[in-house]
Parts: C-alpha cells; structure tokens; sequence
C-alpha cells in the first residue's frame, strides 16, 4: 500500500487544516501558502491521483464540485465579482500533491497567462 498524500491525511484527520467546506463527497480547506487573499483547495474525498486518472464514473463527483461546492465557497468568500479554479496535472503542470484538487483563487485580479 503507498503511503498516505498530505491531502488524505487531512481527510482523515491526522494533519490540521483550516476546513471551509465538507460533506462526503468533497472537502475544502486553505491553503497553507496562499497566492491571493482567498486561496482555497477543494478535493474529493475519493483518492484520485490527477485529472488524467479521471474515469466517467467520476463525472457525478466533477458536477457535485461545479454545481455544490464551487457555489458554496464562491458566496462564503464573496467572490461573485470572478476567480480562478485552477487544476495543476502532472510535473509540467507543476503539480506537487497527487490526490486531484482545485485551486479556487480569488480577492484579486488574476493575471493571464499564469507563469
Ligand atoms: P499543487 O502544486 O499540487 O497544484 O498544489 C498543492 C497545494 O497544496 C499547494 O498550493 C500547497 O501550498 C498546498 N499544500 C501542501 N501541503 C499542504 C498542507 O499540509 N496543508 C494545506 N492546507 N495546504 C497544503
């Protein structure tokens, strides 16, 4: 069995995180090093490495972001005025953390393109 991501661990409790969001299917949390002045991460609870190892029976888990989670926080944060949902894959992609998360970044203009 590989070892446990940071992400599972604060899914099941064993690291502290500032916890904005969760049923069960999703958890957001802060970032630990934000990047704009609302910075959160949103995960599934299903351990999913990246996007490229998304199935279609993952697609109920993707709408429950978009359509639950995402309005959620976007309100909570007051964010209706734009952000960001970034999604890192892969090395290139400067991905750090293999469990799939989304980047909500927001309270501040967003530069394009991203560096
Ligand atoms: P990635 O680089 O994989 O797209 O994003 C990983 C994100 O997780 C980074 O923005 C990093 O700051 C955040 N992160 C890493 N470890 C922890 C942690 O222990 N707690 C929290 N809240 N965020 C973390």
């Amino acid at each position: 069995m590989s070892e446990k991501t940071i992400f599972k661990k604060i899914i099941d409790r064993e690291v502290p995180a500032d916890i904005v969001f969760e049923d069960e299917i999703c958890l957001a949390f802060k970032d630990v090093n934000p990047q704009a002045p609302v910075h959160i991460l949103i995960i599934p609870k299903k351990e999913i490495a990246s996007t490229d190892k998304l199935s279609a029976e993952d697609a109920e888990l993707l709408c429950h972001i978009y359509t639950v989670v995402l309005p959620y926080l976007v309100s909570e944060f007051a964010l209706s005025g734009g952000y960001r949902l970034v999604t890192n894959c892969g090395n290139n992609g400067g991905q750090t953390v293999y469990h799939l998360h989304f980047h909500l970044l927001g309270g501040r203009f967003m530069g394009w393109p991203p560096g």
